[in-house]
């Protein structure tokens, strides 16, 4: 019976997606139940079925039994490893679950009202499930910790209603891999990295000698790039005039799920779709979110004070070619510098830093 096993667990609004590690950190298996709410899917491995998964806590019962049934007791876990999206201005690097963590999570809720409270329902349901097996937490915010507080800060009054709004940046747990990664394919680690994480969410990283200095998400994962659905840079006077017309619920749903690629083109949020499409509308929103991450990069790279390389990662930045030279065209200004593929890493980077923690 494994007794070495992490469980990376993802915990979303309709989805609780899981990958479970060996003691040499090598991926062996995924379970995923989307669907959460109803009748759902259950898929382990590459089989998939039906089920009825109501909530979270009954999805993770689902995942736990499929586990069992691979072989895979979960007693005999060494930890469940939570990806949690904000740790705000506290969480600042991965920590064991004590009940002081968990408050610490449940704290941040207003500030990522959209993801935390789904993963401390996983958290919850793991504790409930197997009250002995360790859990761990690593932060979407906590690579961006070193942001320095000219970047950091907006330019709002300095009172203390309001010191929780700040640009906290995400995607550092991909950040973080990338930046371990990029040794270990026999590459330098460059000064002065523009990293660019682009799949459904996207955002751009600025890193100097391995720390973020710059991203181009800010208090909520809403701004910065265009994205799938998601609208990226916007005036927040057209915000204030959005939330007067549509109410503060459709402008949310507006912002967050019918805007960006899917918006523009009125087509799909997915980018092989778009690349796929002869429309013209298709090919307005892939010009539109080439020219605003070229245009963001400026941004990063002045940050930075130069450039030495460019990293792409993230569903689109690994595998379209297009997009990363529509990017690449628009940083032609730069001269010369090379530019790496690099496969995301997100779990595995959980996983390891979920190790680490037990190791200590
Ligand atoms: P998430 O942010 O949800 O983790 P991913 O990182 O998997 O998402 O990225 C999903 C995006 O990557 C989608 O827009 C998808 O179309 C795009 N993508 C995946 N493969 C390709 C490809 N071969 N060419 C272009 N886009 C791709």
């Amino acid at each position: 019976m494994p007794d070495s096993h992490i469980l990376v667990i993802n915990a979303g609004s309709s989805s609780i997606k899981t990958a479970l590690f060996d003691d040499h950190l090598t991926e062996v298996l995924r379970v995923e139940a989307t669907g959460v709410g109803g009748t759902g899917t259950m898929k382990i491995g590459a089989t998939a079925r039906t089920a009825d998964l109501p909530d979270n806590a009954a999805a993770l019962a689902a995942i736990f039994d499929a586990l069992s049934q691979q072989g895979i007791a979960v007693t005999s876990l060494r930890a469940a490893a939570h990806r949690v999206v904000h740790g705000g201005i506290t969480l600042t690097a991965p920590c064991r679950i004590t009940p002081e963590i968990r408050q610490a999570i449940a704290d941040c809720i207003p500030l990522a009202p959209l993801h935390n409270p789904h993963h401390l329902a996983a958290i919850d349901a793991v504790a409930a499930l197997a009250p002995d097996l360790p859990q761990c937490a690593s932060f979407d915010t906590a690579f961006h910790a070193t942001i320095p507080d000219i970047a950091r800060r907006y330019a709002l009054p300095d009172r203390a209603d309001l010191t929780d709004l700040q640009r906290y940046g995400f995607h550092g747990t991909s950040y973080a891999a990338l930046v371990r990664a990029l040794p270990q394919q026999s590459i330098t680690l460059p000064k002065r990295l523009l990293a660019c994480h682009l799949g459904n969410g996207a955002s751009l990283c600025a890193i100097l000698d391995g720390q973020s200095v710059a991203t181009t998400m800010g208090y909520s994962p809403l701004s910065g790039l265009t994205m799938g659905t998601r609208v990226g840079e916007i005036d927040a006077g057209a915000v204030l005039r959005l939330v007067r017309q549509l109410g503060l619920d459709e402008t949310e749903t507006l912002l967050h799920h019918q805007s960006g690629l899917l918006g523009l083109s009125g087509i799909s949020s997915d980018m092989r779709s778009l690349e796929n499409s002869t429309s013209p509308n298709a090919r307005f929103a892939i010009d539109h979110f080439c020219y605003w991450a070229g245009r963001q990069a400026g941004s990063m790279i002045a940050a930075m004070g130069g450039l030495d390389a460019v990293a792409f990662t993230g569903g689109i930045g690994e595998n379209s070619e297009p997009i990363r030279n529509g990017i690449l065209d628009k940083l032609s200004w730069m001269g010369n510098f090379p530019s790496y593929t690099v496969a995301a890493q997100e779990e595995i980077q959980i996983a390891r830093e979920a190790s680490a923690l037990l190791n200590a």
